[in-house]
């Protein structure tokens, strides 16, 4: 729909002229079960004050707009209907607003989602709006600093659950005139909060109620009902006794170190289907992907991703919601913590004392991958527009921003920290902040001057390296040792770190043996006096992961890592030499096959699951994309050996057994030297004791055999179709469409081809269709390079800015090799990337920063495999 990028500017505008007083929304989701009805009936009153005569709009992307009713005056909507905008000419000082009319059904998770459960024709509806998709529900000013309170009212089928933010007042038989036979459900009007955090959750769920209760010091007490939601085919899969102990856990300990008690009423927590992200914190009633369920079994790595992320959520109850940024520049204000906050909570208040690991191993790597490509930004980014707030919630705003903050507690203390949180929320509750407000709590907290801290990693971009310069005598000693920084691209900033030095203890281990702290000011070097007279065969830069910085290691000590990682006592180090090793792979300075040995020696025998995962995903990257063409297959195929060696090993119904079971999966994509005996399992041939084989990991395999065989093989064709003929549920179905899509056959790739531009599919579908579209021999997606170029500026203006990066991200022919002796630089995919950008310079911004960066992966990929032995 036309104008829907609202503008920072616009917004601005908008809120110099009124102040929102509230909003009472009435949804009417009566006729929602019935797949027929593609729209439903909403109406807002609004009531705010204004500059008297001024003029503003309410946001609405609406299937109609029935009436507009402005202080009593009915206005014609044709007046004043501008595409999503609703003009709103001359107001008074105080204003009611009505807008009655009729918002669509989504399928793509953005707006009111609903989703038709497969395995038993349930419909379930959620909502999801961040940053401004609440206007695709019911209108409203859709930015964050106008906060308001919400009333909403939903009428809907009976017997279905229905919840929001607010608590539910009553829920009765709604009147004729609304609606006869429906349920009429009113909640309590919300605190004062942001439209992109309302949310209204419908259908026949499964809840599980709960309770969390409080002792203050000064004896005063306080409670929380809780509860839990999910579809009813996965209610056997809630495990609430342990989500429910989180979640105490996370509000006992958020409560204490805030200093200020939990603001909203209740705690719900919701896992819905087809969501595009990991969760939402709208207050009250959080939303999680339905992927935190685990009917398939799930290895530690990822019950510790869903601690890390219901912590996340429930920070966010305090910094987001209770303080909320003024506008996405400052998105990271909330982002960064919450990131931090969920490790800190994990490790404080949780069995999972790893959190930190994790998120050195695998959430930091996502920074330093954004942060060196051309379409980086600072932390505290440059927001123009929603479609650039849009693109911001990346590897920047959480992982950088939560890296940096780790990097400010070791700059002025944890207890100053903590401090200037407590003060931040008692100043701005219920309002809305920027990043100033912060610096001064922090200033007041730490007595120390932080803005030139805050120059220099929140207002910069770009990752430096740190290595250590080392002169050795003779005997290995060192007589010299500085750290150096090379900011490449970016700048020189001060860093506060630590040096770990690891020495070979009984058995061979290698144990810590001492630690240094080294304070670099924002230069290119500093002498480290310490480590001379040092003998350690291992140097760990960057020990505890205090700073953000990629780090190398010195000759010694990579040749130490590579012979002998998995003896290193410490995981968080272990974590660490990985994280470098991996950098180090993709900066083409690391071959390939080394990084895939280090795998194979030592990654497999890791102990830590969440290394080995993340170690051995790595692997398969190296393999697919930085492995020089010539060599891929072998090494694919060792690692394939190898991974199904030890699958076979592996102890019944343990992590390593699932995680082997995954990753034989991947693998087996591209090769199908193993397809016999995972056919067997999968047809009860042959089994491994103990492994969960649920409808994802059957899925995985099935994918793996069509995608592998020489073209349409009806036996295994027949096998699919009884599968998908068995298996009805959610998984089912987007196994089954990946699994067609991946069919090593000309008219399989067409059909692909044809779902995905037409507009049928749901997000789940899309992404699974073009995952299988991608399989194969890559002769057969070769003849859709031409038309994915032509096609992008009008899938860009036709779909959803979701469904859109879908399809620009996953359809980007970003599979592609190098041929011996070519230079990377004029590979042919880049050229047509470049020509496609010079004649499209006027193409949307976010559009041409998804093509920016696709162009920049492949080229680092290409940079790999031509630095590669041959
Ligand atoms: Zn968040």
């Amino acid at each position: 729909m036309r104008n829907e990028n609202l503008t920072r500017r616009e917004a601005a505008g908008r809120s110099e002229l009124i102040t929102v007083q509230g909003y009472e929304v009435l949804l009417d989701l009566s006729a929602a079960a019935d797949p027929a009805a593609e729209s439903f009936r909403s109406v807002t009153t609004v009531r705010f004050t204004a500059e008297e005569g001024a003029q503003t709009f309410l946001d609405f992307i609406h299937a109609s707009v029935e009436s507009v009713t402005v202080n009593g005056e009915e206005l014609d909507p044709d007046d004043v209907v501008e595409g999503s905008r609703i003009r709103l000419p001359s107001l008074a000082a105080a204003n009611e607003v009505t807008v009655a009319g009729r918002a669509r059904y989504s399928r793509s998770g953005e707006g009111l989602h609903r989703f038709v459960d497969p395995a038993d024709g349930q419909v379930y509806l959620y909502t999801q709006y961040e940053p401004a998709d609440a206007r695709r529900v019911f209108a409203n000013f859709e930015q964050p600093d106008l906060k308001a309170s919400f009333r909403f009212t939903v009428l809907a089928p009976e017997g279905w659950e229905v919840s929001s933010n607010g608590v539910r007042m009553s829920a009765a038989p709604a009147p004729e005139a609304e609606r006869a036979g429906a349920v009429r459900h009113a909640f309590s009007p919300t605190e004062r909060i942001s439209t992109y955090i309302t949310t209204v959750l419908a259908g026949p769920y499964h809840r599980v109620a709960g309770e969390w209760r409080h002792s203050f010091e000064d004896g005063s007490r306080m409670s929380v009902p809780l509860a839990l939601y999910c579809r009813a085919a996965l209610a056997e899969h809630l495990d609430a006794k342990e989500l429910f102990d989180l979640t105490r856990q996370g509000l006992t300990f958020f409560t204490e170190l805030f200093g200020y008690p939990y603001p909203f009423g209740k705690y719900e927590q919701a896992f819905v289907p087809e969501y595009n992200l990991g969760a939402m914190e709208n207050p009250g009633l959080v939303t999680f992907t339905e992927e935190y369920l685990f009917p398939d079994g799930a290895t530690r790595a990822q019950y510790q991703g869903r601690a890390n992320t219901l912590m996340h959520e429930m920070s966010h109850m305090w910094f987001g919601d209770l303080v909320t940024m003024s506008w996405w520049d400052d998105l990271w204000l909330k982002e960064s913590f919450a990131e931090f906050m969920g490790a800190h909570a994990s490790v404080q208040a949780t069995d999972f004392e790893e959190a930190w690991i994790a998120f050195a191993n695998r959430r930091k790597a996502w920074a330093y991958q954004q942060d060196q490509l051309p379409t980086t930004h600072p932390v505290v980014a440059d927001v123009p527009d929603l479609e650039a707030a849009r693109q911001n919630f990346d590897g920047i705003t959480y992982a950088k921003g939560a890296a940096v903050l780790k990097q400010l507690v070791a700059f002025v203390g944890y207890g100053p920290f903590v401090e200037a949180c407590r003060s931040y929320f008692r100043r701005h509750a219920y309002g809305t902040t920027t990043l100033q407000d912060f610096l001064a709590v922090l200033e007041e907290a730490s007595g120390r001057d932080v803005r030139g801290w805050a120059d220099s990693w929140l207002g910069t971009t770009g990752v430096s390296t740190l290595t250590l310069d080392l002169a050795r005598d003779d005997d290995g000693a060192v007589t010299f040792a500085a750290l150096l920084q090379d900011p490449g691209p970016g700048v020189l900033r001060p860093h506060r770190l630590l040096l770990g030095c690891y020495e070979r203890g009984p058995g061979d281990v290698l144990v810590r043996t001492g630690t240094h702290g080294v304070d670099l000011p924002a230069a290119s070097c500093v002498e480290v006096p310490e480590l001379v007279g040092s003998t350690a065969p291992l140097l760990v830069v960057n020990e505890e992961d205090l700073t953000y910085a990629k780090s190398r290691l010195d000759a010694l000590s990579l040749t130490t890592a590579l012979s002998s990682l998995s003896s290193v006592e410490d995981p968080m180090a272990r974590a660490q030499l990985w994280a470098g090793l991996w950098n180090t792979t993709r900066d083409a300075e690391l071959d390939p096959a080394d990084y895939v040995g280090a795998v194979l020696d030592h990654g497999l025998a890791e102990p830590q699951a969440g290394i080995f995962q993340n170690a051995a995903d790595r692997a398969v990257e190296a393999v697919e994309r930085y492995a020089p063409t010539a060599r891929r297959g072998r090494l694919r195929g060792r690692l394939l050996d190898a991974v199904v060696r030890e699958l076979r090993a592996a102890d019944p119904g343990g992590d390593r057994q699932l995680a082997l079971a995954r990753l034989t999966a991947r693998l087996a994509r591209r090769d199908g030297s193993h397809g016999g005996w995972l056919r067997d399992l999968l047809e009860g041939r042959d089994a491994l004791p103990g492994l969960p084989l649920g409808p994802e990991l059957r899925w995985a395999l099935w994918t793996a055999l069509v995608a592998t065989a020489h073209g349409e093989d009806p036996a295994l064709a027949a096998a699919t179709e009884r599968e998908q003929a068995a298996d009805r549920t959610r998984t089912g179905r987007i196994g089954w469409a990946r699994t067609r899509a991946a069919r090593p056959v000309p008219e399989a790739k067409a059909e692909a081809w044809a779902a995905i531009t037409g507009e049928e599919l749901s997000n789940d579908l899309l992404t699974a269709t073009i995952t299988g579209f991608q399989l194969g021999p890559a002769e057969l997606v070769e003849p859709y390079r031409e038309p994915y170029f032509a096609m992008l500026e009008e899938v860009w203006a036709q779909r959803s800015i979701g469904m859109a990066t879908r399809i620009v991200e996953g359809l980007y022919p970003a599979h592609a090799d190098l041929e011996p002796g070519h230079d990377p630089a004029r590979h042919p995919v880049l050229a047509r990337t470049d020509l496609w950008l010079s004649n499209h310079a006027s193409a949307p911004a976010a559009l041409r920063r998804i093509l920016v960066e696709q162009r920049d992966h492949l080229l680092r990929a290409l940079r790999a495999q031509a630095a590669a032995r041959a």
